[in-house]
C-alpha cells in the first residue's frame, strides 16, 4: 500500500513526459550511405536517449526530391541538390524524444560543414555543404511534413522503450 503514491506519481511522471514527445524525420544523405556513415549517424540518436519510430532505405526519384526541398525551389543550388539527393540510396528515420526537433539539429550542426562545430555530425564526418551528409527537419510544422511525405502511418512503430524511465526518470 505504501507503494501506491509512488507508483501514481511515477505514472503521471511518465504522462507528463508523453506529453512533451516529438518526432523528427532525420535523413542520411546519398553521401553519408556511401561513406558507410550509417552506423555512427544511427548511434549518436541512439545513444543520445532518442527513440527510432521508423526506418527504411530508398532511392528517391528526382521528383520525390524536389517535393521534399520544394522551399528551396528558388535557389541556385536547388537542381543540382535534387539530382544528388535522387543519386542513390537515402536512409530515412523518425526518431523521438523530449526536444529531438531542435536538439537533433544541434546533434547535425550548421549547414555548412566549416561552420559546424567540432563534435556534431557535421562538424566531424564532413567538409562541404553540398555534400553534408545528413537532414534533420528544421521545426515542428516541417517535421510534421516530412514524416508524411517520406512515411505511410502503419510504418511508424509506436512502443514502449524499457530505457525510457532510466532517460527520463
Ligand atoms: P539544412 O539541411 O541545414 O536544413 P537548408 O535547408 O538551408 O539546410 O539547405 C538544405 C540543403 O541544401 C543543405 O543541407 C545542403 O545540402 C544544401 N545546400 C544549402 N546551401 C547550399 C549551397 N550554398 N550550395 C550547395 N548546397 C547547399
Amino acid at each position: 500500500i505504501a507503494a501506491i503514491p509512488a507508483a501514481v506519481y511515477m505514472l503521471q511522471d511518465q504522462e507528463a513526459h508523453a506529453a512533451e514527445m516529438e518526432r523528427t524525420f532525420i535523413a542520411i544523405k546519398p553521401d553519408g550511405v556511401q561513406r558507410g556513415l550509417i552506423s555512427e549517424i544511427v548511434s549518436r540518436f541512439e545513444r543520445k536517449g532518442y527513440k527510432l519510430v521508423a526506418i527504411k532505405l530508398i532511392v528517391p526519384s528526382k521528383e520525390f526530391a524536389e517535393k521534399h526541398y520544394h522551399d528551396l525551389k528558388e535557389r541556385p543550388f536547388f537542381n543540382g541538390l535534387c539530382d544528388f539527393l535522387s543519386s542513390g540510396p537515402v536512409l530515412a528515420m523518425v526518431w523521438e524524444g523530449e526536444g529531438v526537433i531542435k536538439y537533433g539539429r544541434k546533434l547535425i550542426g550548421a549547414t555548412d560543414p566549416s561552420k559546424s562545430e567540432p563534435g556534431t555530425i557535421r562538424g566531424n564526418l564532413a567538409v562541404v555543404v553540398g555534400r553534408n551528409i545528413i537532414h534533420g527537419s528544421d521545426g515542428p510544422e516541417t517535421a510534421k511534413d516530412e514524416i508524411a511525405l517520406w512515411f505511410e502511418p502503419k510504418e511508424l512503430v509506436s512502443y514502449t522503450s524499457n530505457a525510457e524511465k532510466w532517460i527520463y526518470g
